[in-house]
């Protein structure tokens, strides 16, 4: 990967950005690895080399770290295994899988993992590659001796407020939240293992696209806007509905349609530009 410096940020921001100590072990794949959508997992082996991602998008994933590990040593005296990697025993389809654990409570026999993410994905609940992921470490956790009784994720709201807290319905209580996540049973989870360990080998082969779900779509709205307004009335799934609301609200309303958005592909995804599926998708709706 290649960085780039567009907002001209200063040395010791760039140089703390650009600092990684991630290192998957003597691994084949790794778990986070497993639930990426195939397609991405596969772009960004091939396009390793030519991603270029700038120190402003690195700042995050580099304060996600700063966090981890203050929480790492404010722990060393309590009953948990903390950041620990984990290896399946075997081979599995040839390849050996690894993961980390963030945290396991060693009394209640829990897996926690920390991710810092924002208050909207808060709001949406546990994303299912982060349900995925923990159940492949408890499948990993178990192998290596250690039961699992409960899987948490722990949520860090990197955009919290508390005063949007006070306006806005289902807004998270608090910046730091514990979230329950559904325990796989063990077949559940073997097959779910080997379901995505099978769809990652054989997209290096045949490359699968990315389904609504791994895109992050979000379909097109159709907003009733108030006359000279920019903010909607209100928003409808379909075109009709919006029509006949504005019709019956009278006050010359007016009916606008708001494209659908793949939000992983628009801004998350670090192989968009070689990604072709994407690019077809993008040159189609310019032409809607
Ligand atoms: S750009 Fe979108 S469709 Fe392409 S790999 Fe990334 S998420 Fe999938």
């Amino acid at each position: 990967m290649r960085w780039i410096n567009k907002f001209n940020l200063p040395d010791p921001v760039v140089k703390a950005v650009q600092r990684d100590n991630y290192n998957p072990g003597k691994s084949d794949v790794t778990v986070t690895r497993l639930v990426l959508p195939p397609r991405v997992a596969v772009l960004q082996e091939i396009h390793r080399e030519h991603i270029v991602e700038d120190i402003s998008d690195g700042f995050f994933r580099m304060l996600g770290k700063c966090v981890h590990k203050l929480l790492e040593e404010n722990d060393a005296d309590t009953d948990a295994i903390v950041e620990r990697r984990l290896y399946s025993a075997e081979r599995l389809q040839g390849l050996i899988v690894s993961g980390q654990l963030d945290r396991y409570e060693l009394k209640t026999h829990t897996i926690q993992d920390y991710k810092f993410t924002t208050c909207y994905s808060a709001q949406n609940g546990a994303k299912s590659e982060w349900v995925g992921q923990l159940n492949l470490l408890a499948l990993l956790a178990r192998e290596n001796g250690f039961p699992v009784e409960n899987l948490e994720l722990i949520l860090l709201l990197r955009d919290y407020s508390k005063t949007q807290g006070e306006r806005t319905p289902n807004y998270p209580p608090s910046p730091v939240l514990r979230v329950p996540v559904e325990l796989f049973s063990e077949e559940k989870a073997e097959w779910y293992l080997n379901s995505r360990l099978q769809a990652y080998i054989s997209a290096k082969s045949n490359l699968p696209v990315c389904s609504p779900e791994d895109q992050w779509r979000r379909p097109a709205v159709f907003a009733v806007l108030k006359p000279g307004g920019k903010r909607a009335v209100r928003l409808f799934d379909s075109e009709e509905e919006a029509c006949a609301y504005a019709e019956a609200a009278g006050s010359n309303l007016s009916v606008q349609k708001r494209c659908g958005t793949s939000i992983r592909c628009e801004s998350y995804c670090s192989v968009a530009p070689w990604c072709d599926q994407y690019q077809r998708e993008k040159a189609s709706a310019v032409e809607e």
